[in-house]
């Protein structure tokens, strides 16, 4: 309901890319930009999977490995380690799905600048919500989340 009522729901899109828009100076708990490394960056999924839902990507719009330099790809999955870490150790998951949706015909909602979905499971957390409302619960507010992770970033 917050996020239906929210001016920022209404907002257009004010570039290309919302990945490359939210790295400008400005309120990272508000655009949930958990982490920001040298290259790299960690934002939650305003749109979660499940409680938690990381995106992890190169700051630089890169839509595909060959457009990594090799600096930024070990950044990359330094920090793809490091938020399994975190998940792990803040939200007790018993697990996680890490994916990457490469290109727009691999279901990649923003192809133009690649990110990984961290997504923490628990055993059981698929119940009749999903299965029969076609609805997931997210128990955690996201700004909650945000403030249980972004320590554990620094
Ligand atoms: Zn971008």
């Amino acid at each position: 309901m917050e996020y239906i009522l929210s001016s920022t729901a209404q907002e257009a899109p004010t570039s290309e890319c919302i990945f490359c828009d939210m790295q400008s100076a400005g309120d990272d708990r508000s655009r949930l930009l958990v982490y920001r490394g040298e290259r790299t960056m960690a934002v939650l999924n305003k749109f979660p999977y499940n409680n938690g839902h990381l995106l992890v990507m190169p700051k630089a719009h890169v839509s595909h490995y060959n457009g990594l330099d090799e600096a930024t790809f070990a950044e990359l999955h330094q920090l793809l380690h490091k938020a399994t870490n975190v998940l792990e150790e803040s939200m007790r998951c018993h697990g996680m799905n890490i994916g990457l949706n490469y290109g727009q015909v691999a279901g990649a909602g923003i192809p133009g600048h690649m990110h990984y979905h961290l997504v923490p499971r628990w055993n059981g957390d698929t119940n009749f919500m999903a299965v029969t409302g076609m609805s997931k619960v997210i128990s955690q507010h996201l700004l909650d989340t945000y403030d249980q992770l972004k320590p554990l970033f620094a």
